[in-house]
């Protein structure tokens, strides 16, 4: 999902938890340099492959909880390396394990799912996809979060790491999450048994494409990451009528209206200024003709905050607030619906594995490429993995050439869409080289013989 307000300044203004401690520390180097030679003569060997896949799987997306063609494909992948696959794990869900003797057990995870978004990138490869959406409208689909990154990148850390087995002992489970983009894909698997019925993993690892970082780096956080997101659907009621007799009615828009601006004072007013928060009403709907006032508006809300208490704190306040403007419009209750089957708790990178992945890519990429940044407001729901006290680490992975980069950093270049946007295109062979790069060293550096 990755659901983020792509604002730079926003994160200069975020508190930065790791900013007094010292950077990673130079990792015991002495066995990078050669097995890192090894991951890129294995994978100049697959990147044609790995190339072709990620075109295909580009051109073919699949919205959430449909991703039966791409789950297909991934369980194909793993079988043919001799992983031993299940499928329709937390419904879509594909679940590959592959032992190579005693030792620890690495989790590493893809997301499935694409976006309704019409493409718009004019790439020969683009995506031409149209379906039905959950509300039953027609869309366009495409993978416009990168998803199709993380599986290229994903397919190729396990062709290399099966092609290196005998630099490393111990368990891989590759995961293939559906649903990320709608936050129920994890909860899904975990709830299926993923931790009981396969091998418990003692780290899971994941990547993220990242739209405003330049090829060949990587941006991360320590301990927290992403937010907490929460979507709330509010119905607020009035009493229709003619739109020249308002006197008659109770206006549900007017109502709305005011209630969009009191929204904008929990996070303004009401909440600790140190303390992240976002409030946005993300879509408003109401009536159907100039002239006539309706009887409801329905209103859709994302929510973020990083703090529990914040969390309940801003869910509460709209409540209240939202009740209370119906009462001093005289307005029937309006309904104010959490949608706690949608909720994505924050992603918390476990410190001491996040130091030690970036230790390695330091020397991967090289030192200023790991670059490390305050937590953001988006939301993935890959925190899960993380609450049962598995230490968890996703980095963010560069996909935007220099010069689109360098552009976008001129007063009036042309700025980079965001992730989820129609126009997203990451650069597909450098960005995939340093997926499976970064994904097969933080692997090996923890399974390494
Ligand atoms: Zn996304
Ligand atoms: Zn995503």
């Amino acid at each position: 999902m990755y659901r983020v307000l792509f604002l730079l300044p926003l994160f200069a203004m975020a508190p930065h938890p790791g900013a007094a401690e010292p950077p990673a520390k130079a990792a015991d180097a002495s066995w990078i340099k050669p097995a890192l030679a090894a991951v890129d003569a294995k994978l100049d060997g697959e990147m044609k492959s790995l190339l072709d896949l990620y075109y295909h799987l580009h051109a073919n997306p699949e919205l959430s909880l449909k991703e039966v063609k791409t789950a297909a494909r991934m369980a194909e992948e793993l079988r043919a390396l001799g992983f031993t696959v299940t499928e329709k794990v937390g419904g879509t869900g594909v679940v590959g394990v592959f032992k190579n003797g005693p030792g620890p057990t690495v989790l590493v995870r893809t997301d499935l799912d694409a976006l309704p978004v019409t493409e718009q990138t004019g790439v020969g490869y683009a995506s031409k996809v149209r379906t039905l959406n959950r509300d039953g409208t027609e869309v366009g689909v495409m993978h416009a979060c990168g998803h199709d990154v993380h599986m290229t990148s994903w397919v190729g850390a396990a062709r290399v790491l099966v092609g290196l087995k005998d630099r490393w002992s111990g368990t891989l489970v590759f995961i293939g999450q559906p649903a990320e983009e709608i936050g129920v894909g994890a909860k899904a698997m975990l709830d299926d048994g993923l931790f009981q019925r396969f091998p418990k993993p003692d780290y899971c690892l994941a990547l993220h494409a990242d739209s405003h970082a330049k090829i060949g780096t990587i941006r991360y956080s320590e301990g927290l990451a992403l937010a907490n997101v929460d979507t709330v659907d509010v119905t607020v009621r009035g009493k229709g009528g003619h739109g020249a007799a308002p006197h008659t009615t109770v206006d549900p828009i007017v109502l709305s209206a005011r209630i969009i601006l009191d929204l904008q004072t929990i996070v303004s007013r009401e909440v600790n200024p140190t303390d992240p928060a976002v409030v946005t009403v993300g879509s408003i709907h109401g009536g159907t003709k100039h002239n006539i006032i309706p009887n409801e508006v329905k209103l859709q809300l994302t929510v973020r905050s990083t703090k529990d208490t914040v969390r309940d704190q801003v869910l509460k306040a709209i409540d209240r607030i939202c009740k209370s403007a119906a009462e001093g419009a005289r307005a029937p209750a309006p309904t104010v619906k959490v949608n706690l089957d949608e909720y994505t708790p924050s992603t918390i990178n476990d410190v001491p594995l996040a130091k030690k992945t970036v230790a390695v890519f330091r020397e991967v990429l090289g030192t200023t490429n790991a670059i490390e940044r305050p937590p953001i407001m988006g939301g993935e729901d890959f925190g899960r993995f993380g609450k049962g006290g598995v230490p968890i680490f996703m980095w963010f992975l560069g996909t935007v050439p220099d010069d689109r980069f360098n552009e976008s950093e001129r007063p009036e270049g042309k700025p980079l869409p965001s992730m989820h946007s129609d126009s997203y295109a990451p650069a597909p062979e450098p960005s995939v080289r340093t997926g499976v790069r970064t994904m097969t060293m933080a692997v090996l550096n923890l399974m390494k013989k």
